[in-house]
């Protein structure tokens, strides 16, 4: 049986996806792959859009050009084929009381069942003008039975799909639940009442099938209050938690540090300096240090981590560096072995330093490196005093999770520093991230010149300055959204650019593919190749998307970019540009490109900071867009927006009342019961 959500109360019958109307087997697994499991996941899985198709009509009043919804008979249907095209034409005759209309469809033969003459239906689309008179085209349908609709005669919900999930698949399966889940609201009336908040049930009601786009934006509000305040309430809990813990004093070792920035290739940016010391000074409490160290891409966060660990070493204690992916940590262990020699650094992963678990224990093995796989398996430290987590958009509450169990013999926890490009505002880090003390690195190493960004028309195969890169002795980055080919998906796979290339633009140069389902050694042999130069090209996913180093590669080619959000770019743009060579970006749509889309990939052309770029994006987004946080990276935030700071501080000061009050959460079972369920939810995303 599964476990029954405090989300719904008292669920009475323990109902599976599986059981619900509209899902078959296989769109249960195409769920589940997209991390929808239960059906409160499915509730919150949110519209991206919807379409209006409130505006109900009669046959006489209807005008070219409208959005409208028919109710009526399907008097006559018949497809016919379109002459050597694979294609195929349903055209019907639909009426009402007040007359009779065409209606046409493509390649949807299974209406020919669906419809027959005779069939009660209301009809959602558009209203053409043909030479014939006025056609309804493509319009949404459905079957009429009694008087509520789902997919017609309202505001339908778009939800984001993959595979074989339909909109109609979706939208039946989740009116279902709304229909029979007792929804109970888990926030507690006071707040409810103070922020002017809709109730639960009628919010998820109003997200999914709204009566008015009002009604929507009150469930939104509603819905992204909840994320922010869960995500408020667990930080300011992690943070009660800490205080009450101490962390080994660890003596700054200035000289050391010293000697270290003085072998450097490179001289420290002022802003390196300065959260270098931030850190070390921090170490030497004896309370854990919290900090999150941010900084855009390039800005050299790993040169600063590394004298945090030459710090804790040479006072005895261990680190521990986590990494987002296998690469990146595989990356990060040689990085540290050039910067404080061989012996120094161990990388743990599936496949490496197994054997070497012993000299961990043991101590004599200072650094080590590996993916958040360390933390939780069974690796024995021995004096761990410090924990970084690279790339880290969770800052925190999991981590210190992970970290207290790795309490040492006197009791003290490790010190922890989180790494991020996440570009968010430092005022509103403040107020987010309320348990954390901020480094930013403001300011780039010296020489490095702006991206030159492009966007390269559809199909576009001129490759010239590629090559000159190329046979100047640079590299390039291609990236995909897809490893194989799709049928569903108007998208380049990897392995279909990887031939287009190597038949086409770029033969006779080395290139290799490279993507997340490859095994680990494989995944490393490529990397490998490509540091060390023996590689001209790597086709990838974006398993390159974070930190990757490389800095002879010069040239970053993204395919399908509109698929990707700007963040998103941004990052993968950073691959380049990493020393004092010029670089290129290439942005080439894979498909039809709509205007906000293109906007979007503009404002990578004009601008190279990812503070200004969030910024953009914000404002490109606009308000109505409710889909666009997705792309923040940050865990259980669905609907929430990261920039808007007085629903922020709200939900912050409704968090930090309920936990001051007597005897903390202990009166809100249900607050606490919702909270357990949202931590353990985000340890998994
Ligand atoms: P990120 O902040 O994206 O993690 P990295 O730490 O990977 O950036 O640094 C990017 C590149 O810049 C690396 O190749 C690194 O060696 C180099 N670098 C770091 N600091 C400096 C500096 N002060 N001057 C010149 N190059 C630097
Ligand atoms: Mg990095």
């Amino acid at each position: 049986m599964r476990q029954v959500s405090v989300f719904f109360a008292i669920l009475k019958n323990a109902m599976m996806l599986i059981g619900l109307p509209g899902l078959g087997e296989t769109s249960v697994r195409d769920l589940q792959r997209m991390g929808i499991l239960l059906p409160e996941d499915l509730l919150e899985h949110y519209p991206m859009r919807y379409d209006d198709f409130s505006n109900r009509r009669l046959v006489s009043d209807v005008a070219p050009g409208e959005t409208v919804t028919l109710s009526g008979v399907i008097t006559s249907i018949a497809s016919r084929p379109v002459p050597g095209r694979r294609l195929t034409i349903i055209n019907a005759i639909f009426s009402d009381t007040s007359g009779s209309i065409r209606v046409i469809w493509f390649n949807q033969r299974f209406l020919l069942k669906t419809l027959t003459p005779g069939t009660h239906v209301t009809l959602s689309g558009q209203v053409e003008l043909q030479k014939q008179g006025l056609q309804l085209k493509n319009p949404s349908f459905e079957v009429q039975r009694g008087q509520e609709t789902t997919h017609t005669g309202r505001i339908v919900p778009i939800y984001p799909l993959e595979a074989s999930l339909t909109q109609k698949r979706l939208r039946t399966a989740i009116a279902a639940l709304l229909r029979t889940e007792r929804i109970v609201d888990w926030l507690p009336e006071e707040i409810r009442h103070r922020e002017q908040l809709i109730d639960l049930p009628r919010a998820l009601q109003q997200i999914h099938f709204p009566e008015t786009f009002d009604a929507a934006e009150e469930a939104r509000h509603r819905l992204q209050f909840d994320e922010l305040f869960l995500y408020e309430l667990a930080h300011l809990r992690s943070r009660e938690e800490l205080k009450k813990l101490s962390a080994p004093a660890i003596a700054e070792a200035i000289e050391t540090i010293k000697l270290f920035v003085q072998s450097l290739p490179f001289t420290l940016t002022t802003a390196q300096r300065k959260a270098a010391w931030q850190i070390i000074e921090d170490m030497s409490r004896g309370e854990p240090m919290n900090r999150l160290l941010e900084g855009d891409v390039g800005s050299g966060k790993t040169v600063a981590a590394a004298i945090a660990a030459l710090n804790a070493a040479t006072a005895g204690y261990q680190t521990a560096l986590l990494a987002p992916t296998e690469i990146l940590a595989e990356q990060h262990a040689t990085t540290l072995q050039r910067l404080l020699g061989e012996e120094a650094v161990i990388l743990v992963t599936r496949t490496h330093g197994q054997d070497r678990l012993p000299e961990i224990a043991k101590g004599e093995a200072k650094i080590i490196v590996g993916t958040h796989a360390l933390l939780e398996n069974k690796v024995m430290f021995h004096r761990l005093g410090l924990v970084i987590v690279d790339e880290q958009h969770r800052f925190g509450v999991k981590q210190r999770q992970a970290l207290k169990e790795k309490q040492m013999d006197d009791g003290t926890v490790p010190h922890l520093l989180s790494m991020t490009a996440t570009p968010i505002p430092r005022t509103l880090a403040l107020t987010l991230y309320g348990d954390l003390d901020i480094s930013v690195l403001d300011e780039m190493p010296k020489g490095r010149k702006p991206i030159k960004t492009e966007i390269v028309k559809k199909g576009d195969s001129d490759f010239t300055r590629i090559k000159q890169e190329l046979d100047a002795g640079r590299q390039a980055f291609f990236v995909c959204a897809l490893i194989d080919p799709s049928e569903e998906v108007e998208a380049k796979s990897v392995t279909e650019l990887h031939d287009e290339l190597q038949k086409g633009p770029l033969k006779g140069y080395r290139a290799a593919v490279l993507h997340g389902r490859m095994k680990s050694e494989e995944k490393e042999r490529i990397m490998a190749e490509f540091k060390q130069g023996n590689l001209h090209a790597l086709i990838s996913t974006t398993v390159i998307e974070v930190g990757v180093d490389v800095p002879n590669a010069t040239v970053m080619f993204v395919e399908g970019a509109e698929r990707f959000g700007l963040a998103q770019l941004h990052q993968l743009r950073g691959r380049v540009g990493r020393s004092d060579l010029p670089s290129l970006c290439f942005l080439r749509p894979s498909g039809f490109v709509p205007e906000q889309t293109y906007e979007r990939l503009r404002a990578l052309v004009e601008c190279n900071n990812g503070f200004e770029l969030a910024e953009r994006d914000l404002a490109l987004r606009g308000p109505g867009d409710i889909y666009g946080t997705v792309q923040s990276g940050f865990p259980g935030f669905k609907l929430a927006d990261l920039f808007n700071a007085p629903m922020i501080a709200k939900a912050r000061n409704a968090a930090q009342s309920l936990l001051k009050e007597e005897g903390g959460l202990s009166r809100y079972p249900a607050v606490r019961a919702r909270l357990g369920e949202y931590v353990k939810k985000i340890h998994f995303e």
